[in-house]
């Protein structure tokens, strides 16, 4: 009993000093002009103590302990990472990457933070700060911001803008037109029409790609899962009069 007491003591002290760090960073950072990656592993950093702090609490029950650290902490280590992801179109997928912790801080790569984009734009939440790109509003900027329908507000036109541009997770050039999304349910990696097409070997007419073509696109959460028996290599692209005639061929050459 004892030593479960001072075990929570000690956990308690943890999530309060790594708060403090937490909030100390955020300030050191806010104050100098550090490059997006240098930002990125200060905060990660941080992510990987939270994590060992959190494999102490396997031992001790941890719904006996007021939360309210641990949450503000989750927050503020999320929160920052998504001010430095751009464009807002990729924040939804990797704040579900940030927030999941089977997924190592070690794992948390800036790479799989910026692959995957979402149909919905994740606004940057905290008072008098734009929703694209997170600069604080000043007092001439409070009377000319931008606001949209979805009370969200911007410093700019092109930070505007930039909120509902959509950009393809494969080629990375701009969709103007109606995107193909590989996770459908979810609208999540979005593709432009040149890439989710190819040209039939045959006849040369435009057919989608087999579906394995973009999981691989999807690291993480489901990427992982799909990596294994990938079919993708033996693929050829046929549209189904082609491969038709391809079997009726090959039975042919048989007789
Ligand atoms: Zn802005
Ligand atoms: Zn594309
Ligand atoms: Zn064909």
């Amino acid at each position: 009993m004892e030593k479960m007491e001072a075990n929570k003591e000690f956990i308690f002290d943890n999530f309060q000093s790594l708060l403090r760090e937490c909030k100390s960073l955020k300030r050191k950072l806010e104050e100098d002009n550090y490059k997006e990656r240098t930002k990125f592993y200060s905060w990660t950093k941080k992510r990987k103590k939270l994590e060992l702090t959190e494999d102490y609490c396997y031992g001790i029950e941890l719904d006996h302990f007021d939360k309210k650290e641990l949450k503000q902490i989750i927050q503020l280590i999320c929160n920052e990472i998504l001010k430095l992801i751009r464009p807002p179109c990729k924040r939804k997928y990797a704040q579900r990457l940030i927030c999941d912790f089977s997924l190592s801080s070690d794992d948390l790569t800036w790479e799989k933070l910026n692959s995957v984009s979402s149909s919905q734009s994740l606004p940057i939440e905290e008072k008098n700060r734009c929703a694209t790109c997170a600069k604080k509003f000043s007092w001439w900027g409070f009377f000319s911001k931008d606001i949209d329908k979805q009370g969200n507000q911007f410093c700019s036109r092109s930070c505007r803008e930039e909120f509902n541009d959509l950009f393809c997770d494969s080629c990375k050039k701009k969709i103007f037109d109606t995107p193909y999304y590989i996770d459908k349910d979810k609208e999540e990696g979005v593709i432009c029409f040149d890439c989710v097409n190819t040209k039939c070997l045959g006849c040369r007419k435009y057919i989608p790609r087999s579906p394995d073509y973009f999981q691989k696109l999807l690291p993480g959460l489901q990427g992982e899962k799909n990596k294994s028996g990938d079919s993708a290599g033996n693929y050829l692209p046929l549209c189904k009069s082609c491969q038709a005639k391809k079997i009726n061929h090959q039975a042919e050459e048989e007789e």
